[in-house]
């Protein structure tokens, strides 16, 4: 028989893709178009709805053309998309009714300090803090932006997606109105011990409930994508960093994965129990691929590999990012110079919105290896002090950590990650991690593979970074970086 693939869409918040996999989690061919943002205001990020939907016809169709396949070679579609990313639009049209408001915008952020007093009530049932990130506040924005929008909402001729949704509703010409959980869990009003929408946090937001889409599992046949082929089913769905939680075979409690993109987005997985966090880290639903519903919790730093562009952009000490490895490996250690680059403040565990970026322990004898040395270890240091509080609040040591995204091609970064932590470091061949997890999601979904077991014997590493440092320089490196996170927030 001929062999059969996983198309995965992977619509990002820079690009959109299509990915094709074969059995054995080899990519087949990838197909990539970036999509605009918009930036009305300071602060403001949008993006057009119709033009995300128009990039993720165009890869798949690329994809095709380019592989000289059709739709019968296609087993499944598993869809991961940017989270919280909002857009509403007409119910007998399909038409936006405002632009896709993306996750990073804060147009929001006046709403959600109105809802300030229900920051207990929200915690306790969603797991998150109130910020304009997540979908809740951008719905707000758009009912009292548009010319009677609450009221349109509230007669039921409005529909409300993130971005998996909307694709889903386009790609079934208007017959697939659904989410998954783990998009679900960011709108800030779905409770994640019932998972269930709270029916008293949308009458606190003004939100009708006839706006929202079904909630249904990440593994899921959700429909057909008619408008490309009448026997093309979609069987997966997932937010990016939970696809790539489970793409990196993060199954079990415990389980832990670290993405070194711009930023750096933690993700622990731990189990069917939520633990709410008081030390600043979020709660969130995990996929899974049975009945049983995993929890995670997660912690975003805001500036990881973006640390790398300052110094080529803007310190102008590197050409390119890969650059940084050869100065940082000239030199024994940072000697004693720690960068603390909190440029747009500080995220998790501190969410230290004021505070801006310094550096310490500079001396007559600091060469520029020192310095970028220190700046890539600020990028390992911040994600310690998040697994630090996810190891307390889980009860859990972290005995492995996945990496992936683009700053792991450091191999001194994630050598000083594993030393600094003290835990064995694990880098998977392939890094398209969050494409892979709904990859697995879809082929478990449709019998593609057999079973989580399956799963796990054909998932390769590249590369294993074991601890090399003596225990007393660990400690040396924690408590000066402490005291320099400490200073860092007093300056202000
Ligand atoms: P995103 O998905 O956030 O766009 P990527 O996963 O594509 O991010 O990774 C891009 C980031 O990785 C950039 O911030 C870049 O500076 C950093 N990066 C890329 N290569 C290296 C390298 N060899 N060493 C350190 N950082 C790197």
């Amino acid at each position: 028989m001929k062999e059969k693939y996983i198309l995965v869409v992977d619509q990002g918040t820079t690009s959109s893709r299509a990915i094709l996999f074969n059995h054995n989690e080899e990519i087949v061919y990838k197909s990539q178009q970036e999509v605009n943002c918009f930036f009305p205001h300071d602060g403001w990020v949008e993006q057009n709805a119709l033009d995300i939907y128009l990039s993720v016809l165009f890869v798949i169709n690329d994809l095709l053309l380019k592989t000289n396949l059709t739709f019968d070679d296609i087993d499944s579609i598993g869809i991961t998309n940017q989270r919280e990313t909002t857009i509403i639009w007409d119910k007998k049209t399909g038409v936006p009714v405002y632009n896709a408001i993306v996750w990073q915008s804060r147009q929001s952020a006046s709403i959600c300090e109105s809802w300030s007093k229900y920051k207990d009530l929200v915690h306790k049932k969603t797991g998150l803090i109130i910020n304009p990130y997540f979908s809740a506040s951008k719905i707000r924005f758009i009912l009292d932006k548009i010319e009677n929008g609450q009221e349109r909402a509230e007669k039921g001729e409005l529909m409300f997606g993130t971005v998996d949704t909307w694709l889903m509703y386009k790609l079934s010409q208007g017959n697939i109105f659904k989410t998954d959980y783990t998009n679900a869990s960011r709108t800030m009003f779905f409770n994640i011990n019932t998972l269930t929408y709270d029916d008293e946090l949308l009458k606190l937001f003004n939100i009708p409930k006839c706006l929202l889409p079904e909630v249904c599992p990440s593994s899921y046949f959700y429909g057909n994508a008619s408008a490309l082929n009448e026997n093309l089913r979609i069987r997966a769905v997932a937010g990016d960093q939970q696809a790539a939680l489970f793409g990196q075979n993060c199954f079990n409690e415990g389980d832990s994965k670290n993405t070194y993109g711009t930023g750096c987005f933690m993700l622990m997985n731990i189990g069917e129990k939520p633990i709410f966090s008081e030390n600043g880290l979020i709660t969130t639903v995990a996929c899974s691929y049975d009945d049983k519903c995993n929890y995670a919790l997660e912690g975003s730093v805001f500036i990881g590999g973006a640390c790398v562009q300052w110094l080529r952009d803007q310190m102008r000490m590197i050409k390119t990012a890969a650059e940084s490895e050869n100065y940082a490996k000239r030199v024994p250690n940072s000697d004693g110079v720690y960068v603390v680059p909190a440029f747009v403040g500080l995220g998790a565990p501190y969410w230290d919105d004021d505070c801006r970026g310094a550096i310490f322990g500079l001396t007559r004898g600091t060469t520029k290896e020192h310095f970028i040395n220190a700046t890539l270890n600020s990028i390992a240091l911040q994600t310690k002090d998040v697994i630090k509080v996810m190891e307390q609040e889980s009860h859990r040591k972290i005995e492995v950590l996945k990496v992936d995204g683009g700053a792991t091609a450091n191999d001194y970064l994630m050598q000083y990650q594993s030393n600094i932590l003290d835990t064995k470091v694990m880098l998977p061949n392939c890094l398209e991690t969050t494409a892979l997890g709904a990859c697995y999601l879809a082929g478990l979904n449709s019998g593609y593979f057999a079973d989580i077991e399956e799963i796990k014997r054909i998932h390769k590493y590249k590369k294993e970074y074991l601890p090399d440092m003596k225990k007393s320089e660990r400690q040396e490196i924690d408590k000066k970086w402490k005291s320099a996170i400490q200073a860092t927030r007093m300056f202000k």
